[in-house]
């Protein structure tokens, strides 16, 4: 059984259709890495599978169970995107357990579980500070051990580094790929930065203009794209 499956799905906004029969499976323990250029659908999509946009069509199933028409709280999904909004008049910790408290979660498990990312993060000396506080790349990280402290099914990233400078981007890769090695996690991660795309995933799909033109290994996608725009997209030699 994958962890998650989309099958058929398709978006309209008005009359325009974003998102054109994608179909995709991701098998637990993945990291997918989802590419295209800008307005392709790559955001849409990534919405959808959180359940912050209904589907005009398809279906979307999570350990083979069929959420297509769930509230994102019933997904056990759990997103970091671009633009990481913390909330502001809280410290670094209230920003992490704050979901758990949403979710019941005893003050003692919740308090394990802020450890145990600030850990993983290296934000414990940054626990008691307020966002404002923080650097771009330090807020980035709180972000992540928000999502995190969670432990759900699927972890989706939507262009998570995109606002970090060149240098702090190619630190948080690392630590997100050493992330998924150690807890593996499934994860469907956008990105437009191919280098990102080659170093992190274990599948690659491109997108072009609401559809999926091909998913593959890195090296299947770099090397054997299916067509022209893929191979120029992805920097294939010619
Ligand atoms: P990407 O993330 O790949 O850059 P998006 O999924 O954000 O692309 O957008 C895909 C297309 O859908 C674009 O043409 C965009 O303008 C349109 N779109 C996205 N969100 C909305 C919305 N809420 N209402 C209307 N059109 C939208
Ligand atoms: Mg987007």
């Amino acid at each position: 059984m994958s962890a998650l499956e989309i099958l058929n799905v398709c978006k309209d906004f008005g009359s325009e259709r974003v998102l054109k029969d994608v179909s995709l499976a991701i098998e637990s323990g993945e990291f997918l890495i989802l590419v295209g250029p800008s307005g392709c659908g790559k955001s849409t999509l990534m919405n959808a599978i959180a359940g912050l946009e209904p589907v005009t069509d398809g279906e979307i199933l999570i350990a083979g169970e069929a959420v297509t028409w769930k509230t994102p709280a019933e997904r056990d999904i759990a997103m970091v995107f671009q633009s990481y909004a913390l909330y502001p008049s809280m410290t670094v910790r209230q920003n992490i357990s704050f979901g758990l408290e949403m979710r019941k979660v005893p003050r003692a498990e919740r308090e394990a579980a802020v450890e145990r990312v600030a850990d993983l993060l290296q934000i414990s000396h940054l626990l008691d500070r307020k966002p404002a506080q923080l650097s771009g790349g330090q807020r980035q990280r709180v972000a992540m051990g928000r999502a995190l402290a969670r432990e759900p099914k699927i972890y989706l990233f939507d262009e998570p580094l995109s606002n970090l400078d060149a240098k702090l981007r190619v630190d948080m890769r690392t630590e997100i790929k050493k992330l998924h090695q150690r807890l593996g996690t499934t994860i469907v991660y956008v990105t437009h930065d191919q280098i990102e795309a080659m170093t992190l995933a274990d599948s690659i799909a491109v997108m072009r203009d609401g559809r999926i033109l091909q998913l593959g290994t890195p090296d299947e996608v770099y090397n054997d794209p299916v067509d022209i725009f893929v191979a120029g997209f992805m920097g294939s030699p010619s």
